[in-house]
């Protein structure tokens, strides 16, 4: 129950990416991590702790083990979740009500986004004393609503409607006069005039919550991937030290393709590995030998099979909430998993306990990617591609098994434990 309910703490406490991070940092720094900054040098000593945040919306940390310079053990999230963001000028007024122009940040079920309380939260950038200054805000109240047109002028409603994001999905915002730079400004405690840009998102106002006959499922916004980011969170502080690097990734963007300097495409976990080698002394070629001998697992949401549309899922390898954790695999490797690593990532989960399935797309489906194919591109190592089994991926408000979470936080602890060797001939030792 503590694993699901500091779940729910978690994502009621992180609207965007910039909030996730925050939270992630203030735990690790709670727990003893010392936070490096990118643009001094890094002093690093074996047996130590540390965190790297970039733009404040991604975070890589680490473990170094009292040996020194190792492979890596890597597990990969991702803090942002589909929604929509604000534009430049976003106020706009109609029919006597203020409005906020917004675009999408993401593939959401648009639909679902209509008819339920939103508020605003992002990063501020304000003028201050020494110059620019970013902070984060969050309004966390019921400012915003975007408004159905009655089924009496569109009786087509229950047929399938295609929603225009440019016309359909600006949210009222008050009546005529209405600003949001001045309700943000005043969460922020600062003068609006100081504003000098930012980058705001609505989110769904839903508390997370437990659902079903026994509580067995918990319904929240942006399960898909605060689900995996906190278990990555929860399974790193409670591993016992081990013989190799164990390391935390939390990137922003993975929902827009993963391309910003902050994304999973860029080059933050590539520099950080090389950094983390140089600070440690490692010997030339020890940093592309300690490569080539680590293992990442890339950790998002998985599709529970829908008990009303199971015919849209493979026949033989459809998936459960409460039914553990999901390894997925994909011919065209838009999972990274392949024979070797997914049976090694399915070993440790044996050893800690913890039930797996397996998730393929029907072939005649084209599924979704995620950060593991992106990583690889950037620092190529054995990878496995999982996550936990989901209804309703994309919609403002998602569903999961609510023992899944306890599941994920005991897999990536004992991936974190466990010493995985996987020689050039395809042997593999765990410890
Ligand atoms: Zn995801």
């Amino acid at each position: 129950m503590d694993a699901i309910r500091g779940m729910m703490a978690f994502i009621d406490a992180a609207p965007t990416a910039f909030h996730a991070v925050e939270q992630v940092a203030k735990r690790l720094e709670d727990a003893g991590y010392e936070r490096l900054e990118e643009r001094a040098a890094w002093r690093i000593a074996p047996g130590g702790r540390y965190f790297v945040t970039r733009n404040r919306s991604s975070l890589i940390a680490f473990r170094v083990p009292e040996c020194g310079f190792k492979p890596f053990q890597i597990v990969a999230s991702h803090g942002d979740s589909p929604c929509f963001k604000l534009k430049p000028n976003a106020d706009r007024a109609a029919q006597g009500l203020a409005l906020l122009n917004v675009e999408k940040y993401g593939g959401m079920l648009m639909s679902t986004w209509l008819d339920r309380p939103l508020s605003v939260a992002g990063r501020l950038v304000v003028e201050g004393p020494r110059g620019l200054e970013t902070r984060l805000v969050d309004v966390d109240r019921d400012v915003a609503i975007i408004p159905n047109v009655p089924i009496h002028f569109n009786r087509a409603a229950n047929d399938g409607v295609a929603w225009n994001a440019q016309v359909d999905m600006l949210p009222v915002i008050g009546e005529e006069g209405a600003d949001i730079l001045a309700i943000v400004a005043e969460c922020a405690g600062v003068e609006k005039e100081k504003i000098a840009g930012g980058d705001l998102f609505l989110y769904n106002r839903d508390r997370a919550s437990l659902v079903g006959a026994n509580s067995e499922f918990v319904s929240a916004p942006r399960l898909d991937d605060l689900a995996c980011a906190y278990a990555s969170l929860e399974a790193l502080l409670a591993a016992r030290p081990s013989k190799h690097i164990d390391m935390l990734c939390l990137f922003d963007n993975e929902e827009v393709g993963s391309g910003s300097k902050q994304g999973a495409g860029s080059t933050l976990l590539a520099e950080v590995m090389r950094r983390v080698a140089l600070a440690l002394g490692a010997a030339p070629q020890a940093l592309e030998a300690a490569v080539a001998g680590s293992f990442l697992v890339s950790a998002d949401n998985a599709h529970a099979v829908h008990p009303n549309h199971p015919d849209k899922y493979d026949e033989q390898n459809r998936v459960h909430m409460n039914g553990g954790v999901v390894v997925k695999s994909n011919a065209n490797q838009k999972y990274t998993s392949d024979g070797l690593s997914a049976a090694v990532f399915e070993g440790v989960c044996r050893r800690a306990g913890v039930p797996t399935q397996r998730f393929s797309n029907r072939s005649d489906v084209v599924g979704g990617s995620t950060l593991g194919s992106i990583l690889s591109g950037h620092a190529s190592m054995n990878a496995v591609d999982i996550g936990l089994a989901q209804l309703a991926m994309h919609s403002a408000r998602e569903t999961m098994g609510a023992r899944d979470e306890a599941y994920m936080i005991d897999a990536l602890r004992a991936f974190y434990e466990c010493e995985i060797e996987v020689e050039g001939d395809g042997t593999v030792t765990m410890e």
